[in-house]
């Protein structure tokens, strides 16, 4: 049978790596390092982690990435396996010892059957590898860049990702807020009230300015160092360049009015605009932000409407190469434009040691399973795996503006709570039922992987 080939030997490639061996099928898994290094990695070593050794959370009823870890646990996960045997303590979390993880990972590739290592870096992609899987992560070398950029186009690869605030819906007060298109105008959608608003008035809007001025700043490292473009300044940089810039920008009032004051012109407006395709998710629209994670949640909730928000995500600007994959995939991970490729990993828009894992882990079965003849259906949308793939190839709604995504509970279908009493016991409970339905779905979804295998 003719090899798999898997370029990038990070998170998502080496999981991927292993999901193709273990389905019975060749791979051969192309790693630059040692030869060639990037701005970040240190070692020679597969899966590297290149900051934080944390996994994050572990509690698959009380969270969406312990959820995912439970779900690639499931699946054989190679990321988990490694992770498991290497815990270093951390409470709650899922943290290990990133030297011994990162060897342990390599020795079992090493030593896997059907899985051959290739130390090279891979330039443009032969027209000979049939299926291929490219997983070269957000520090893709220069040159795999230039032969992305040539399948893509130029405007649908990014090279840094600028992230705005994204907020659980249910937890805006809409007793303050309010739905309306600037001027009523109706979007492509045709809905005049696309836009949830939050209204400001002078002294709220000059304290918020006082505060996102002052506010801690986490500081680019030298490597990161990306120009601004004029479409996507920090929230903060604005207000730098004159405190009525962002008035004049992102929190302009104008053609609005407050559906609930409509006699009070607010001074400000902070919009939110629908980020997934459920409705769970809501983006700030223009508050891409290098504010510390801590003063964002301290500052964002002083405003009116989002005193008690639950951020999805938090903002943020980093040196990142990624794929406009709503766009570019298919529901398979594969490139449209040419479908013997696929992607996994961060370059696919998705955040995270852990997320990026779980699409290698996809990727490649969903490669082995093509390579087999077999078809196979991608997770279903009520798993973690299948909802975070789901979100990267068309549950994203925001077009032009696609950033990168961790999981997240508003990225699955809705549950019913169970009956519980006060708000937080509901809460846990609809946690742990969206829990309880993932890993039955996955399980599912695993036996019809193994069944299309053997068939
Ligand atoms: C500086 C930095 C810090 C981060 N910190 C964290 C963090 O603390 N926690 C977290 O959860 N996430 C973090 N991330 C985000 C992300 O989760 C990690 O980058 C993660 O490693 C992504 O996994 P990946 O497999 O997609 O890419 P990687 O793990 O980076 O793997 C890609 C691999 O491809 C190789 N490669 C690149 N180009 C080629 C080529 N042309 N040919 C052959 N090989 C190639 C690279 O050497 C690398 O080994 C960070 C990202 C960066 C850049």
């Amino acid at each position: 049978m003719t090899p798999i080939h898997v370029i990038g030997g990070g998170l998502a490639g080496s999981e991927a790596a292993w999901q193709i061996a273990q389905a019975g099928v060749p791979v051969v898994l192309h790693e630059m390092r040692p030869h060639r290094g990037t701005p970040a990695h240190q070692t020679g070593d597969l899966a590297e982690l290149v900051c934080s050794n944390s996994f994050r959370a572990d509690d698959w009823e009380a969270n969406a990435v312990g959820l995912l870890h439970a779900e690639m646990r499931r699946a054989g996960s190679l990321i988990m396996t490694c992770g498991d045997a290497h815990q270093t303590p951390a409470g709650g979390a899922l943290a290990v010892d990133r030297v011994g993880f990162a060897q342990a990972v390599t020795a079992r590739l090493e030593a896997a059957a059907n899985v051959t290592i290739a130390r090279e870096e891979v330039a443009a992609i032969p027209a000979a590898w049939g299926s291929v899987v490219v997983a070269t992560g957000p520090l893709t070398s220069p040159a795999l860049t230039e032969t992305i950029l040539s399948l893509t186009g130029e405007d649908q690869l990014a090279f840094f990702d600028a992230i705005a605030p994204i907020v659980h819906l249910d937890s805006i007060d809409m007793g303050v807020a309010w739905r309306q298109s600037r001027y009523d105008k109706p979007g492509p959608g045709g809905d005049a009230a696309a836009y949830i608003n939050c209204p400001l008035d002078r002294d709220q809007y000059e304290g918020f300015i006082d505060a996102i001025l002052a506010g801690p700043k986490s500081e680019f490292r030298e490597w990161e160092n990306v120009p601004y473009f004029d479409g996507c300044l920090p929230i903060e940089v604005m207000a730098e360049r004159g405190r009525e810039t962002p008035r004049h920008g992102p929190m302009k009032p104008v053609g609005l009015s407050n559906a609930h004051r409509p006699d009070v012109k607010p001074w400000a407006v902070v919009q939110l605009r629908q980020d997934n395709a459920l409705g769970t998710l809501w983006n700030m629209v223009g508050f891409q932000t290098k504010l510390k994670h801590a003063a964002q949640t301290e500052i964002f909730r002083t405003i009116p409407g989002m005193e008690r928000a639950v951020f999805a995500r938090l903002g943020g600007l980093h040196r990142n190469t990624f794929i406009n994959s709503p766009r570019l995939l298919d529901a398979q991970l594969r490139l449209k434009a040419d479908p013997r490729l696929r992607f996994a990993g961060q370059i696919t828009g998705v955040e995270g040691y852990v997320e990026s894992a779980a699409i290698g882990l996809a990727a490649g079965r969903l490669a082995a399973a093509e390579r087999l003849g077999a078809a196979l259906d991608p997770p279903p949308p009520t798993t973690a795996l299948g909802a975070l793939i789901g979100h990267i190839t068309g549950g994203h709604l925001s077009g032009g503006s696609f950033q990168p995504m961790n999981i997240n509970y508003g990225l699955l279908p809705p549950i019913e709570a169970p009956a519980a009493r006060g708000r937080g016991e509901r809460g846990r409970a609809r946690k742990r039922a969206v829990g309880v339905r993932a890993l039955a779905d996955i399980d599912r979804w695993l036996g019809a992987d193994a069944r299309a295998a053997a068939e």
